[in-house]
């Protein structure tokens, strides 16, 4: 596309391109480092079941303590570290400190909430994912029922038989298996029904403009009829105003996670909202 622009646009772009592949290069270091150093965090948001507004779960949502950038999204380093293969020891150690976060949380008397860890699709694809898992738990004492694992349709699209082989293994282990960002992806529905999932969350995109946008209140809406229909409990993400919750509500779709609620918090802020759960359930 750069080269349709002309010679002196083409220019611009390739130099452009370097000084992103040293700093993609210096970013993969530091990553590295990162790793070693243990500069990640886990930070926690609610899952609140739209019926009873109980707290039923969480989601393991991973930050980067950079020494000299502060704190960064997973947004912009999840994909150089799914690229470059990093996401393997990454995700592991984010499924141990959340695992071993969740056990500690029960122990101490909080709630028995489960806890929802994202894979990545490299994750995914590894043969040795369920010896991982199972390690996982072993160490670190949760029970199975307590952990979901979160993956996206494309993640499930492109080897579709080995796919649904792999949900069974870590199904049979006692998991849980949601799909999330449901509806950005291309999953068939034919597949859908074969998968051995428990939750589908609906993408915040369908999310953002309910109730006013009638594309997205009715994408909104079907998506929680046919989860039904399939048995699947529904989540939705990125729910920000009472609004929002309501249309939910009114088609009973079960869970939502927002801002509404809460953002992601760190240990010890999370730790407060779960003292205010464990009051409320008294
Ligand atoms: P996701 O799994 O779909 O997580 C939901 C994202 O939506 C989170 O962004 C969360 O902070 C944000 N969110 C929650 N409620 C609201 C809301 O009410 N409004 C808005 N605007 N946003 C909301 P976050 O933490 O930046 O994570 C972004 C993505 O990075 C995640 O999307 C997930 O795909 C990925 N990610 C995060 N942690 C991990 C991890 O440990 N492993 C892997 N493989 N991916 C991760
Ligand atoms: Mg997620
Ligand atoms: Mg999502
Ligand atoms: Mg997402």
């Amino acid at each position: 596309r750069a080269k349709d622009q002309g010679r002196n646009n083409f220019q611009m772009y390739d130099s452009g391109m370097n000084v992103h592949a040293v700093e993609r290069l210096q970013m993969e270091k530091d990553l590295r480092k990162a790793l070693e150093r243990e500069e990640f965090l886990v930070y926690y948001q609610p899952q609140i079941d739209i019926k009873s507004n109980r707290m039923i779960g969480m989601e393991a949502l991973v930050r980067w303590q950079h020494p000299e950038r502060g704190m960064i999204a997973p947004g912009l380093f999840i994909p150089l570290a799914e690229e470059t293969d990093l996401i393997v020891p990454l995700g592991e150690w984010v499924m141990r400190t959340a695992c071993a976060q969740t056990k500690r949380w029960h122990d101490a008397g909080y709630p028995d909430i489960r806890v929802s860890i994202n894979l990545s699709a490299h994750q995914f694809g590894q043969a040795t994912l369920a010896a991982k898992v199972c390690e996982i738990l072993e160490q670190t004492g949760i029970a199975p029922r307590y952990v979901d694992l979160e993956i996206t349709e494309s993640i499930t699209m492109t080897n579709v038989e080995r796919a649904i082989s792999t949900m069974l293994e870590l199904k049979n282990l006692g998991l849980h298996i949601s799909i999330d960002d449901f509806g950005t992806g291309y999953s068939s529905l034919s597949y859908l029904k074969k998968f051995p999932i428990q939750t589908l969350k609906i993408d915040q995109s369908f999310v953002r403009d309910i109730p006013q946008d009638p594309d997205d209140a009715a994408i909104a809406t079907a998506v929680i009829a046919m989860a039904h229909s399939l048995n699947l409990n529904v989540i939705a993400e990125g729910v920000e105003t009472e609004e929002q919750l309501e249309f939910l509500r009114e088609r009973n779709c079960d869970e939502f996670q927002g801002y509404l609620c809460s953002r992601p918090l760190p240990v010890q802020e999370f730790e407060k909202l779960l003292q205010q759960e464990l009051q409320m359930r008294r």
